[in-house]
């Protein structure tokens, strides 16, 4: 059966999901994006992914065209209309269509809400097993990667290097240290235990994934520090993980084809992917 998709106010197959050329997402990135993973057929940390999207568009001054309690009500009938087990329910909200290509925002024109759903299994994903490889590259993205912009080229262009290269995700780097993934928060584990994540700031996306890990590893007395990490330091740390609302914590094996430790996934990166699997399941909502 064709996969229903949801366009400004209607359930639609995907076929006919369709939204003007003149749409500011596509002519300008003028928009955001969310994306939430549903396991058993409930949404996993969705009020973290629905507060992100709240600041995110109060950062670009677009108002949401429904409640926020409405977007999830739409959600939720996007995964049972698809009857979806497990995978992802992705949204973007853009500034709309107006008559022509105006850069300056329009006025009285309703902002575009689009989702999808797409199927993935992702606690018994193959890479979870084998850990993934990590390309590095410059990190050439704006300042503003707080924000959830649907302004990606950056990442695509990074991750198709990634892909190039039979990599799973690529790392990006500013001043010598990693910022994140392509579409994931970056980690390590020191020697000494320490779990380190660059600390949030404009330069990075503040990960729902990352928060609950970082907030989890705390509350079993984990050492965590928030700074960032060099390449040097990362291949010589005991692990090192990525983290995202559709990896979950998946370990990073290599990077630029230099393994990392012994090559396999490590303890620490099991035992948090296993810690953020059990909150998952138990707080789905
Ligand atoms: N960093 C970037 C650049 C991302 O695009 C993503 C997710 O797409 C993440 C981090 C991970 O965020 P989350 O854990 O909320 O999925």
């Amino acid at each position: 059966m064709e996969q229903i998709a949801y366009v400004n106010g209607s359930f639609v197959p995907m076929s006919e999901a369709k939204v003007s050329i003149l749409d500011r997402g596509f002519l300008f990135a003028d928009g955001i994006y969310e994306v939430a993973a549903v396991l058993d057929g409930k949404l996993i940390d969705n009020a973290s992914h629905l507060a992100r999207l709240e600041r995110s568009v109060g950062e670009i001054s677009l108002a949401l065209p429904e409640t926020i309690e409405r977007i999830q009500e739409i959600q939720r009938e996007l995964i049972a209309r698809n009857n979806l087990a497990s995978g992802l329910v992705y949204l973007e909200v853009t500034r709309g269509a107006d008559k022509g290509r105006d850069f300056a925002f329009p006025k009285g024109v309703k902002p575009t809400l689009v989702m999808f759903t797409s199927v993935k299994d992702i606690v018994n994903a193959p890479s979870a097993k084998t850990g993934i490889g990590v390309v590095t590259v410059p990190d050439i993205r704006w300042t503003r990667r707080d924000i959830k912009s649907v302004a990606l080229l950056a990442q695509v262009l990074a991750k198709q290097a990634a892909a190039e290269a039979g990599a799973g995700e690529a790392w990006m780097i500013e001043d010598g240290k990693v910022t994140e993934g392509g579409s994931s928060s970056a980690f390590i584990l020191t020697q000494d235990d320490v779990i380190v994540t660059r600390q949030n700031s404009s330069a990075i996306l503040p990960g729902c994934t990352r928060k609950a890990v970082v907030a989890l590893a705390e509350e079993r007395q984990l050492r965590v520090e928030e700074r960032p990490f060099t390449i040097a330091e990362a291949l010589a740390a005991k692990e090192a993980f990525v983290t995202s609302a559709s990896l979950f914590v998946q370990a990073v094996v290599s990077i630029d084809g230099k393994t990392v430790a012994n090559g396999k996934p490590g303890p620490m990166t099991a035992r948090l992917r296993e810690i953020y699997v059990e909150f998952a399941k138990q707080t789905a909502t």
